[in-house]
């Protein structure tokens, strides 16, 4: 039977990744929907080729956009518009699995839409785990809904792990027998910068990954590596692991993407190219495997695989990031609005780079002294602290030289 597919963020990198691989399978996949925030003439090529029946625009502009961009001889998808209507989009009946590629916290509500109507969940969106990561899982959980971690660590951590039943979801708790999840980082493109050099470097040089191709902002944060420490909290609420059992290695080529560790001392890693389809593929055709348009991992051409440790000088968001999840929930809540925040301040040349360590820094430290033992227990409580930590975080870039 053919799954449909419903891709949220189809436009973004991961979600022209889904395209992809879902186009080589006619027989395997249809599109049910798509949503994109902005470019409406690449969202209106994509629901051309997949055959979407639904598209998701943010506001009416964006609607009319997207009928000014429908130039094909097929008739028009529908277009829906505004944020309930997303969430409407996760849970429409008429797909099964549901890509959650918009990026930021953003796509939290109908990433959880989407988990709560149990769908086969492929997660892309790490915030959604970041902010929501116990209403999340618990979602999951209740609902019934499969999840597949789309985040290439997570992705071969779930298939390092002991095998399950045929339904995908990773576990309750701390699986017997597993001491470690480690979790690999190529150390972005700073990794070997002078330190002194750090404080001059541009968004260009920042969006400069050397192995992946990504969307901007996971692009910073893999030069400050906040990232890493964005996975290990998506790490934590996925595999039930306390922050101690997860490991944090540099590997510059980016050819193992994680590993688990067990007790009788074997360590399982999943290799491959840095290629994003890969993982995708994994989700959508779990427990099967599909052809995904990646080449080949050529061992020798390589020649070797490097480890080192992270330098938390040179990457203090890391730190960072350890430090909000030994806090509580709302200060992960709060660590990534300030990044969110910092980050798109960089972009647009507002704050330098050093600035958002400093920014994450002054919010956590005002979420410690003003709001921790604050009750997070419903998406409004999470998205009022989110809300209060952009605003905080604004205050400080606001307050920087650049
Ligand atoms: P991107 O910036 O390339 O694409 C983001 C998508 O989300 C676009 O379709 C955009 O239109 C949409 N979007 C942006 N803001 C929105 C909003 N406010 N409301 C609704 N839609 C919005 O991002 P990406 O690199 O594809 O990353 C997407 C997610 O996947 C992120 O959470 C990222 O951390 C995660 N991820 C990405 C990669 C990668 O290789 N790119 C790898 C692992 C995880
Ligand atoms: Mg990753």
């Amino acid at each position: 039977m053919k799954r449909t597919v419903t891709v949220l963020g189809s436009t973004g990198s991961i979600g022209r990744s889904t395209l992809d691989v879902i186009l080589r399978h006619p027989d395997r996949y249809a599109v049910h929907g798509l949503s994109a925030h902005s470019r409406m003439e690449a969202l209106a090529e994509q629901a051309a080729a997949s055959q979407a029946r639904v598209v998701h625009v943010p506001d009416e502009a964006a609607a009319d956009c997207f009928k000014r961009a429908w130039v094909y001889s097929q008739p028009c998808p529908q277009i829906w518009v505004g944020s309930e209507r997303l969430c409407e989009l996760a849970r429409d009946p008429a797909s099964d699995s549901v890509m959650a590629a918009i990026v930021g916290a953003a796509g939290l509500p109908s990433a959880l839409a989407a988990a709560q109507a149990g769908k086969r969940v492929l997660l892309a969106n790490k915030e959604a785990l970041v902010v929501a990561g116990r209403l999340f899982m618990d979602a999951v959980h209740e609902s019934g809904a499969e999840l597949l971690p789309i985040d290439s660590e997570h992705n071969a951590i779930f298939q390092c792990l002991p095998q399950r039943s045929d339904k995908a979801r990773p576990p309750r708790s701390a699986q017997v027998g597993v001491e470690k999840l480690i979790l690999t980082a190529s150390g972005g493109p700073f990794r070997t910068v002078a330190l002194d050099a750090l404080a001059q470097v541009t968004p260009e040089q920042a969006c400069k990954h050397p192995n992946w191709s990504m969307g901007k902002k996971i692009s910073v944060d893999s030069a400050t590596m906040l990232n890493k420490g964005l996975e290990v909290i998506e790490a934590h609420w996925l595999f039930s692991m306390p922050a101690s059992r997860i490991k944090v290695v540099i590997h510059p080529q980016s050819v193992v993407h994680s590993m688990v560790e067990y007790t009788d001392g074997s360590v399982l890693a999943q290799l491959g190219q840095p290629d994003m389809r890969t993982p995708i593929a994994y989700g959508l055709a779990y427990p099967e495997r599909v052809e995904a348009g990646v080449s080949p991992l050529d061992l020798i051409a390589h020649g070797r695989l490097d480890f080192e440790a992270p330098d938390l000088a040179r990457f203090p968001c890391l730190g960072l990031a350890f430090k909000a999840l030994e806090l509580g929930q709302g200060a992960c809540v709060s660590l990534n609005a300030a990044n969110e925040v910092a980050v798109a301040a960089f972009l647009s040349r507002r704050c330098a780079y050093l600035d958002i360590p400093r920014i994450i820094d002054a919010v956590l430290t005002a979420f410690s002294q003003q709001k921790a033992g604050l009750a997070l227990s419903d998406l409004d409580a999470l998205l009022a602290l989110d809300a209060w930590a952009r605003a905080c975080a604004e205050q400080w870039v606001a307050a920087c030289p650049s």
